[in-house]
């Protein structure tokens, strides 16, 4: 499942450097993730490395409107950073 960047976002920088799979930009007012780059940090990290630098509770999310199974996330993982090997 991607995650999601609420409007609770005060714009901190904090997160978006931190994405190894640089699915984080700035949008019209606050922080967006993109879909198709979020793999919960699949690959990199044991937990959504976002959620744990975010300062405000709850701005990062599970995105309901895209469910995903681990197994999907890691083809995502292989997709992003492997796919010349594929
Ligand atoms: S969960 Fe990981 S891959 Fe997804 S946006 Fe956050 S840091 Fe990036
Ligand atoms: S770390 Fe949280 S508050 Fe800061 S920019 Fe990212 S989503 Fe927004």
């Amino acid at each position: 499942m991607a995650l999601l960047i609420k409007k609770s976002c005060i714009n901190c920088d904090m997160c978006e450097p931190e994405c190894p799979n640089q699915a984080i930009t700035m949008g019209a007012e606050i922080y967006e993730i993109n879909p198709n780059l979020c793999t919960e940090c699949v690959g990199h990290y044991d937990q959504p490395t976002c959620m744990k630098v975010c300062p405000i509770d709850n701005t990062i999310i599970h995105d309901p409107e895209h469910k995903e199974s681990n197994e999907q996330l890691w083809d995502k993982f292989v997709l992003i950073h492997h796919a010349d090997k594929l």
